[in-house]
């Protein structure tokens, strides 16, 4: 119950699927949540099940990809809160699913524009607070396409490749300054983002079997598969893990 207690965390992409689940967890397990979204609605739906449980939560809304909007978040959150020490930079999108000679620069621009550029913005503004509040832990949502390939979404896959590098080298950076730094690396996760990517397909429920069939055990993951993941990073119980990939996937990349 409390093995996050006295931490402040920023949950991006808060508001639905892995981010949510995130955010609950976190808030069970004793941190002040800041949950900070696009999504309004549902980002204020989290907060308000987080406090009728007694837990710590506020909604910010949050452009990941615009500077200026995090550089203010982050510094609302701090006065509001005290310093960031937990970052998870779990925002992102699939973006378009074309072959690499076919996509737009736009195209390509938008996926890197919130899965790399909001890392880096997200990490560059939460840093300082850590620092001054003696440490931290930077989460960032990789995917199992941060570890091998698939013949799809060539954008998506390489900004999963770029976050899990840069949690390296951050990691190496920021260990004197007792930062910790790690990738998570989820296979398929029943949310709306793999719900919406289902329904483009011409046969959704076959789809969702196939898919659940390339995990080992058998079934695509849960929301909550991933928020425990990043709780354990976020404590205290992960002190001597950084710069690690953690993989939770059911197997997919055993193969
Ligand atoms: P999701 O269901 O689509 O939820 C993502 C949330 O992020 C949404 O609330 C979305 O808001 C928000 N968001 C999108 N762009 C944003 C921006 N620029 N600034 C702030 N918030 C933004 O996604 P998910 O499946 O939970 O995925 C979460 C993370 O896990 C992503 O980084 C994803 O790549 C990664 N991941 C997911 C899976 C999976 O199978 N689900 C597997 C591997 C990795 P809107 O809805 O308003 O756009």
């Amino acid at each position: 119950m409390d093995r996050l207690q006295g931490k402040v965390a920023l949950v991006t992409g808060g508001a639905l699927g892995i981010g949510r689940s995130v955010c609950e967890l976190m808030a069970r397990e004793g941190a002040a949540v800041a949950v900070a979204d696009l999504d309004q609605e549902h980002g204020n739906e989290v907060v308000q099940e987080i406090r009728e449980r007694g837990g710590k939560a506020e909604f910010w809304k949050l452009d990941v990809s615009d500077e200026a909007q995090v550089k203010l978040v982050l510094h609302q959150i701090e006065l509001k809160f005290g310093p960031v020490t937990v970052l998870v930079n779990n925002a992102g999108i699939g973006g378009a699913n074309k072959p690499t000679h076919e996509l737009t620069l736009e195209e390509w621009e938008k996926v890197q524009a919130v899965n790399v550029k909001g890392v880096f913005l997200c990490t560059k503004y939460a840093i300082p607070q850590m620092r001054r509040a003696g440490g931290g832990s930077v989460i960032h949502m990789s995917s199992i396409y941060g570890i091998v390939g698939a013949p799809d979404v060539p954008p998506y896959h390489a900004s999963k490749g770029a976050v899990t590098m840069m949690a390296k080298t951050d990691a190496l950076i920021y260990a004197p300054d007792r930062i910790r730094v790690n990738s998570v690396h989820p296979g398929f996760i029943w949310t709306p983002m793999v719900e919406n990517h289902l329904k483009t397909m011409p046969d959704p429920d076959a789809a969702r079997a196939a898919i659940s069939s390339l995990h080992p055990l058998g079934h695509m993951g849960q929301p909550e598969d991933i928020g425990w993941a990043c709780v354990y990073l976020a404590s205290d119980e992960s002190k001597f893990v950084t710069g690690a990939q953690i993989v939770v996937d059911g197997g997919y990349t055993c193969r």
